[in-house]
């Protein structure tokens, strides 16, 4: 088994980090999780230039050639771990190493890894729609920027999954922010909505592609945030990223406590997204 250090590859016992990672310290890093179908990465670019974009908004130098050459460097590694079948590999950049100080230099070089694994699709999930824990988003007001410091995502999936929860749903008062690990949408008299991609979200990768379905659909997308009624009242509600795709959400527990239907939009474009992972799998 391979990993890649600082885009070259390695044995994964031979990898080590240094005592003074920042993202050791200070959580001082960003990453991306990219899916694989069959063996091929799925929505590659996008996911790189999402990470260059978290690079840059931290101050982090990360440039179009070390992108580059880390997309090479993932073809490599996922063909040298023969990974074949379903998985995913997982991709981060810390500011560097330094003696622990707040203060951070921009003479620092950044360090990056990446590994794979295997992971099969959470069909079941998916058919039969997940139950999500309502709780108050309590994270920084920069959400935009996929950093490795994600202990207000922790937190709540723990206290979700404690209530046998798959996922939380984050809330900041009564505004419907996102999942721990997820984007949210829901649905109502045929129309879609999400929150907006502000400081307060991340913009997922799964989010974007499937607004591109539902407009492919002429089903329009509304992007004024919804409260947490309004979810509990929607005819449809779900759930999208990278490791868990399209998902319905089939109950609401946590603050509020309620019950939705898996309704026709969702599986519409559940169904559209597996037509388009499809493609990925033949190459
Ligand atoms: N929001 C948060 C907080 C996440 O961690 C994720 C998963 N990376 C998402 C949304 C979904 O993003 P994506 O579709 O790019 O996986």
């Amino acid at each position: 088994e391979k990993v890649l250090m600082n885009n070259s590859l390695i044995n994964r016992d031979e990898a080590s980090f240094s005592f003074d990672d920042r993202s050791m310290y200070f959580g001082d890093g960003v990453y991306e999780v990219i899916r694989v179908y069959s063996g091929y990465p799925y929505k590659l670019e996008m996911h790189l230039q999402r990470l260059q974009r978290s690079a840059e908004e931290l101050d982090i130098t990360y440039s179009n050639s070390q992108k580059q050459s880390l997309k090479s460097a993932i073809q490599e590694l996922l063909s040298e771990n023969e990974l074949v079948e379903d998985g995913f590999v997982y991709i981060q950049v810390s500011r560097g190493a330094a003696v622990r100080d707040h203060l951070y230099e921009r003479n620092i070089e950044p360090i990056s890894f990446a590994f794979t694994k295997e992971m099969a699709i959470p069909e079941q999930t998916q058919d039969e729609g997940a139950v999500v824990y309502l709780s108050e988003d309590i994270r920084w007001l920069r959400c935009d920027i996929k950093t490795v410091n994600l202990l207000g995502n922790i937190m709540a999936k723990r206290q979700a999954a404690d209530h046998d929860c798959e996922e939380a749903i984050l809330h900041r008062g009564e505004t419907v922010t996102e999942g721990s690990s997820s984007n949210i949408f829901i649905v109502k008299d045929g129309h879609l909505q999400t929150h907006p991609a502000d400081n307060l979200i991340l913009n997922g990768i799964t989010r974007r592609v499937v607004i591109d379905f539902a407009e492919e659909q002429g089903l329009s997308v509304n992007y004024t945030p919804f409260t947490i009624d309004e979810a509990l009242e929607a005819d449809e509600a779900f759930i999208t990223s990278t490791i868990n795709e399209v998902t319905p959400i089939r109950e609401w527990r946590g603050t509020r406590h309620g019950t939705t239907n898996i309704g026709p939009i969702t599986k519409q474009l559940q169904n559209m997204m597996r037509e388009d992972i499809a493609k990925t799998r033949n190459g």
